[in-house]
């Protein structure tokens, strides 16, 4: 496929030069669903890859309402003042379900979005939530070669969302509300198992309430994680953009010691190599689905599977043969 897509040279310079036209049309690109678009956008990733991957990549989760947004810009805003450039990205699961978006409506982040070292990306919609998260990735890993050097991607809610994200991130922050029996919702969905780092907003609210919330969710973990396994959990106010700076302090500080001991390459080889295979999973699934003797035989093998004529493995083995 590479070989045949040329690569849209003007489209590859603007991206480097950390153009915003070229930015959005490449991401345009790779969100297309059409075949030649496709093909010119795995050319252009192909050739951006080598400039990508410097950046450090924050996934961040909590339900509507929790101050997602209210946090990201602020904490932004933050970064953008120590020099850095930032981008956001969402994966929104429920985009892929009925085109409605729980994260892209409302209009987020004003004062972040004018900032010129900022980029903001809603998530993109259509498709399988496997597709989403991938067109995700692949803007995150152009955003990098543009040159941004922090890339936040927030997610909502479902558990599959949030393994996706936590998937393409260094570190992934879970964000709580400081209300009695959250931190069992956060257990019982299983994301509590995949956060560097637990955050406890609106602190401003009801101090004494944070305060309870936070040694709840630290006698939850240590149940559920054992000791030794520390994962930071701090208040913030991301109203009063209180906390922002030690909230980073802290990311910097776990994303160092993972660095040292050599954990955070080895995460993100492992990463790559988690999302080659779902890929190639999905690739599989839409080949077999679109195979014609498969289609052809399908009625009759799925009446003969329910009818108890046929076992289900015979059926799966005879279906997985015609299909090549
Ligand atoms: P998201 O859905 O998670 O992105 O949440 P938003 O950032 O849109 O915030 C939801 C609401 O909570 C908004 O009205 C915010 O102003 C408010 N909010 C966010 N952070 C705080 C906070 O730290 N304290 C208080 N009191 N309100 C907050």
């Amino acid at each position: 496929d590479l070989e045949v897509a040329e690569i849209d040279n003007a489209l590859l310079e603007g991206v480097l030069a950390g153009q915003r036209r070229a930015l959005a049309k490449t991401i345009t690109l790779l969100e297309s669903t059409r075949a030649d678009h496709r093909l010119r956008a795995r050319a252009l990733l192909n050739a951006l890859l080598p400039h990508s991957g410097r950046a450090v990549r924050v996934g961040m989760s909590g339900v509507p309402g929790v101050g997602k947004s209210t946090f990201i810009e602020a904490l932004g805003l933050f970064l953008i003042g120590k020099g850095h450039r930032v981008a956001v990205l969402a994966v929104d699961p429920s985009s892929s379900l009925n085109g409605g978006s729980i994260l892209g409506d409302k209009t987020r982040m004003e004062k972040l979005a004018c900032e010129d070292a900022a980029f903001i990306r809603p998530s993109p919609s259509g498709g399988t939530l496997g597709g989403v998260a991938s067109r995700t990735r692949e803007a995150m890993l152009v955003l990098e070669a543009a040159g941004f050097d922090i890339v936040i991607v927030e997610t909502v809610g479902v558990g599959q969302s949030e393994t996706a994200v936590a998937g393409m991130s260094d570190a992934f922050v879970l964000m709580q509300l400081p209300n009695a029996g959250d931190e069992l919702q956060a257990i019982k969905k299983g994301i509590v198992e995949l956060a560097d780092l637990i955050v406890i907003n609106k602190e401003d609210l009801d101090p004494d309430a944070a305060m309870r919330a936070r040694a709840q969710m630290g006698s939850a973990l240590s149940l559920l994680r054992g000791h030794g396994a520390e994962v930071p959990i701090l208040g913030l106010s991301a109203l009063r953009a209180e906390g922002v700076e030690a909230f980073w302090m802290a990311l910097e500080g776990l994303i160092a010691v993972r660095r040292e001991k050599g954990e955070f390459e080895a995460r993100r080889r492992q990463q790559a190599l988690a999302w080659m295979w779902a890929l190639v999973q999905e690739g599989l699934q839409l080949r077999f689905q679109a195979s014609e003797p498969v289609r052809l035989a399908l009625p009759e093998v799925l009446a003969a599977v329910e009818g108890g004529k046929l076992p289900a493995s015979v059926a799966a083995v005879r279906l997985l043969e015609i299909s090549r």
